[in-house]
Formats: C-alpha cells, structure tokens, sequence
C-alpha cells in the first residue's frame, strides 16, 4: 500500500455504462472525479461478455445513452438488436467522445472502501495500492457482473479448456470440429448454444431448468425506421423514460388473458410473438404477471411454439418450462435455440432426470453417463444485483460491513442508498427498477438524479447525505409488498438470489415500473430529499 492519497470530489466504481455516464455529469458539476474499474478499458458488461451470439436483448436504438441529443444522433447501429462488439464500438465512441479515459484506472479493482468518521469521507483501498479519499463514494459495479461458477464437484479436475460467457476469452475460441459441453441455459447460454453448434463437431447441452425464449427477429435497421426514430428521439425518449414500465414503448394492455376465448387468444398472442420484442407476450394481458391462470394460459401459447419447432417430441418435452410461471424467470429472445437441438450433433441432457454427479477430466458425468468433451462452457450466470457491491468491504458509519447489513438481503432507500452508509451511491442498486427494465433508462435516471441531488448539496452547503433507516424500512416494505402481489416469487431465479447457494431468498428489483419510480425520486428530491438526512458539516471542507 502507498502513502499517497488521492483527495477527490468522487470516486466511481465501475466503468460501463454507469460509471462512464456518471463521470461526465460529475466533470458538468465542477467536481474531482475518478473511476476505478477492473477490466482493462471501458464498457462492463459488454467488455466481458464476448461471447459467440452475445447482443442487447433490447432494441439497439433504446438501448443507447439518450443524455446528448448529438450522440443519439451521429451514432448508426446497424442491426435491431445490436451484437456484443457494436456495443462496446458505441461504448468506446462515449468514451472518446467525452474524453472520459483521462479519469479511469484500468485494470485496479476496488477491494475496501471505509467511512472515516472524523473526516467525513470514504477512503477507497485498491488491489493496485492506490488509496483514495472522496466526499462520494459512487457504485456502479453492476447487476450482472459478478460471473458464478456452478458448484459442481470436480469442477477443478476438468482436463480441457473451459470458459464463463461472462469472462470470455478476448482472442475468440474456436471450436471447430470440437466436442463443446454446455451447462446452462439461461439467456447467455440460449445466445450461444446455436453458434458454437454452428462449429463444434458435437454439442451437449447440460439443462437444469428450461427457460422461456421467443424469437427475436434480429434484422438490420430499415433506414427509414431510424431516420423516423431520430426525428422524433426526444419526444420517444420521454416517454419510455417517464411513462413506461419497461423503459421502451410498448402498447401498455387492456384486457385479462382470462376474458378472451382461445381464438382470441391464440390470434392476439400471436401477433405478439411476430415482434421480436422482449415485453410482447409478458405484457400482453394485463394479468399475465399477477394471475396463476392467466399466466397458464400464456405459457401454454408458448409451449406450443416449442413443441412446434423440435422435431422430436421426447426433446421438445425436455425444453417447455413446467415448474414455474412464464416471465418468472427473466424470458430470452433468441435466434435459432429450440431449432438448434434439431441438429444431430446437439444433445440435450436433462439434470432434472440424470443430475451431474461430477465433472472428470475427460468431461461431464451424470447419473446415467460420462460425455467426453474438449471444452466446457459455463453458462451459469451471475451473484446477481449484490455480487459485485458486496465483494469489496464496504465499511460504514459505525464500523458495519455492508455484506453484514445486508446479511437477510439488501436493504436500500429507493435503492440508491442504504442507511448507516453516508455520502455512498449505488447505481441500479436493488430495490431499484434495474433488472425489469430497459437498464439505459434506469442507469440515465439514477446518475441524474444522483448528480442532482450533489449540486443540490453544494448549492445548500451541505456536505454529507444518509438515508434514514425508516424511510428505508418503508421502501424495502413496498417493494416486498409489490412483488408478494406479483407471481415473480414463485421462479427460482437470480431475480431472487436462487442460484446462488445461501443466498437470501428475496426479491431484489422494484417491479414498480420506471414511470411511476421516477416520479417517486422526483418527488423525495422535490420534498427537500424526504428519508434522507442532509448536513454540513466543517470537517468536510477541501483537504
Ligand atoms: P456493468 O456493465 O456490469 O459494469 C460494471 C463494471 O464495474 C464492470 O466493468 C466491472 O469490471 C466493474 N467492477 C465491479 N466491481 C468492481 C470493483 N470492485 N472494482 C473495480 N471495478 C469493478 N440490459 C439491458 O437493458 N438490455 C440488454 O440487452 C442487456 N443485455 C445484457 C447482456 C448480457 C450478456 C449481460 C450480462 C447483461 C445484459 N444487460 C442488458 C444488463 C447490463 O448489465 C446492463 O444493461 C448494463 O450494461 C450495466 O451497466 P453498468 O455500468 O451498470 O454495469
Ligand atoms: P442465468 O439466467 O442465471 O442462467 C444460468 C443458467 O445456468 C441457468 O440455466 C441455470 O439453471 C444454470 N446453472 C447454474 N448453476 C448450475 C449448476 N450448478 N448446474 C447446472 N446448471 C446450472 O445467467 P445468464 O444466462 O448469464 O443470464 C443472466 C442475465 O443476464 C439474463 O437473465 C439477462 O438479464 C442478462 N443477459 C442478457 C442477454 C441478452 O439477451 N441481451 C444475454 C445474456 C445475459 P437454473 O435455471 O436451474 O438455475
């Protein structure tokens, strides 16, 4: 560790789209800022997650920064659904553009960050030993960005390579006449299964539950679709920020799934799955997300769709989701899954009748057989939404571990800030709409809203800003209340920390929807930032 420390306004954890946003609307306030981010350059998720069939699940021209009207502009993306490497080109034109690599240190993880009660302010430790002393500490480390290996015994013994989509190799894999074992089917592995099969000489895909996946209809941009959505980008911009749930315009529904006959049904469900669009059949009755039935027979749509496109009927029965209700899990959009295990040379192993026992060295052995593989892929996702804040210690107001706090699960105000912790941020922190929606959208309202309530405390002479542990109490209630009104319980998903053994079981995005959030925000700040404390103090003045 050195003696030096750095005095800064801000220290911002992360740099992917939270971290680069956050930076230039510190610069715009004046303030001293430095990013921390572990990864070599800019872009989080969309630097580690390269791999094959990796693209945006929400359309490229939502899934964009809507801050600079010249950005939104000049910037052309070529497909509806972006690929990994057009994303991160776009996150590296942000990152030229606005001059933001002067403030990042690369490759320096954060690993303690601890509040300094005499001075007021987060001293930050990195894994470089460099030491920072900031008024604000500023998480932007994101919801799916701690990648989890599957506890599975033998995991270390396994003799070939093997990858996590979430740390892919930057060089590319190839696996060209290969023999690839898959494990995992959520969205990365539904992205991936149908390139490497593309390649490898054989595939087996290793399925502990099936997932959701309608197709997303990827096509280049009709010019004239962008040169409309460009025209109107301000007006389309505003309302997916303020009067959506999802964060993209949607028609919002109207009707119960259970007052339509099948014909209706089948015809308006339809029409949803033509659009390629991720909320389309989610949202396409009013109860499909709160009614049991309702949801049945939405799911029931979907499965036969699956039993459609899989010519074996045995496999198609393997791949339609039957222990949970549709949308629980988070739905993918893919191109070409359920048509990939037509192939010959893709199997699917279903763990739910032959469960791994353990990973060998020459592959993958079940309780029916050993398949022999030279390469393993973990598609087996993230610690989601707390991973990656609670790996660093992050030390508060009376010495409490921020891991300790949030032993039961996380406990956030609005979830941008957790009492007991002053002067600290988190962006898309739990209890925030985040995961459910367009994250552009949640990422833009949260660095804005965090942004202004800074200039707020300098415009006021203020210097530190805590959330008061009822106003926290309160809204940790609603969001529970909100989602036990809701079936997203009932899915054993990263929603709700179930794949991650230990982990508590809660659910830890808002479901509350990104309109009716934002005015929530608008109006505690509105309300002189009603459930926070604010204060000044002189121990904070300039070093
Ligand atoms: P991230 O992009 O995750 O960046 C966080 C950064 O923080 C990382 O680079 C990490 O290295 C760094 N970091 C973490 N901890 C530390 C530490 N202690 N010290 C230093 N650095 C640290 N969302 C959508 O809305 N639409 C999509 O289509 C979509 N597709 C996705 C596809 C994939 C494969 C994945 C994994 C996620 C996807 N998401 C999508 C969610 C995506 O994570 C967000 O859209 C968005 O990119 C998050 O940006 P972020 O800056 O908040 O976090
Ligand atoms: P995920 O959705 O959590 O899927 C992980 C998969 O691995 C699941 O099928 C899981 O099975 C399986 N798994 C985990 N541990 C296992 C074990 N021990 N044995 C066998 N199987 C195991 O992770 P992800 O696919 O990386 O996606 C995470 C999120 O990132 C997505 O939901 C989405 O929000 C985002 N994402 C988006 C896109 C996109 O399309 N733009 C692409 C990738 C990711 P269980 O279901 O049984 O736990």
């Amino acid at each position: 560790m050195t003696d030096t420390v750095r005095e800064l306004d801000a220290v911002v954890v992360g740099a992917g789209f939270s971290g680069m946003y956050m930076l230039h609307r510190l610069r715009g306030l004046g303030m001293t800022a430095q990013v921390v981010e572990a990864a070599s350059d800019v872009g989080g998720t969309w630097w580690w997650n390269r791999y094959p069939g990796a693209r945006c699940d929400i359309e490229s021209m939502d899934y964009s920064y809507s801050f600079d009207p010249d950005l939104e502009q000049e910037w052309e993306w070529s497909e509806r659904y972006a690929t990994q490497p057009e994303i991160l080109a776009y996150a590296n034109h942000v990152a030229d553009r606005f001059d933001l690599r002067r403030d990042i240190a690369f490759e320096t993880r954060v690993t303690r960050a601890e509040w300094q009660p005499g001075s007021e302010r987060w001293l930050v430790d990195t894994d470089r030993g460099g030491r920072f002393s900031a008024r604000f500490l500023i998480m932007g480390v994101g919801c799916l960005s701690a990648a989890k290996r599957p506890e599975i015994d033998g995991i270390d013994t396994f003799a070939g390579p093997e990858y996590h989509t979430g740390e892919w190799p930057h060089e590319g894999v190839d696996f060209t006449g290969r023999r690839v074992g898959v494990i995992g089917t959520g969205s990365s592995g539904i992205q991936s299964i149908p390139l490497i099969a593309e390649h490898a000489a054989h595939v087996t895909v290793f399925q502990r539950t099936p997932n959701y996946a309608q197709p997303a209809r990827n096509a280049p941009l009709d010019p004239a679709f962008v040169a409309d959505r460009k025209a109107n980008y301000r007006d389309y911009r505003e309302h997916a920020k303020r009067e959506t749930h999802g964060g993209v315009v949607v028609p919002a529904p109207t009707q119960s799934a259970l007052s339509v006959d099948d014909d209706e049904l089948q015809a308006h469900l339809q029409d949803r799955w033509e659009w390629g669009q991720l909320f389309a059949v989610l949202g396409s009755y009013d109860d499909v997300m709160i009614d049991e039935e309702a949801n049945a027979r939405v799911a029931g749509f979907v499965h036969d769709r699956i039993r459609e496109i899989v010519d074996d009927p045995e496999v198609a029965e393997k791949l339609v989701p039957k222990t949970y209700p549709f949308g629980t899990k988070r739905v993918c959009l893919d191109t070409g899954y359920y048509a990939t295990f037509n192939r010959p040379d893709v199997t699917l192993v279903d763990l739910r009748e032959t469960p791994i026992e353990e990973i060998v060295p020459e592959g993958v052995r079940t309780t029916d057989a050993t398949y022999e593989l030279d390469d393993l892929v973990f598609a087996t996702g993230f610690d989601a939404m707390t991973g990656a804040l609670l790996k660093p210690d992050i030390v508060g107001r009376d010495g409490t571990l921020l891991r300790d706090k949030w032993a039961a699960g996380p406990r956030t105000y609005l979830g941008l800030a957790t009492a007991g912790f002053p002067d600290l941020f988190t962006i898309t922190g739990p209890q925030s709409p985040s995961v459910m929606t367009n994250m552009m959208v949640s990422i833009e309202q949260h660095v804005d809203w965090i942004a202004d309530c800074l200039a707020h405390m300098e415009a006021e002479g203020l210097t530190t800003i805590e959330a008061e542990a009822p106003a926290e109490d309160a809204w940790v209630d609603h969001v529970n209340q909100v989602a036990a009104f809701t079936l997203y319980p009932r899915g054993n998903s990263w929603y709700m920390g179930a794949n991650v053994p230990g982990k508590p079981r809660v659910f830890m995005p808002y479901i509350g929807g990104v309109g009716p959030y934002r005015a929530v925000c608008d109006e505690v700040a509105a309300e002189g930032y009603r459930g926070f404390t604010l204060r000044s103090s002189a121990a904070t003045a300039p070093a």
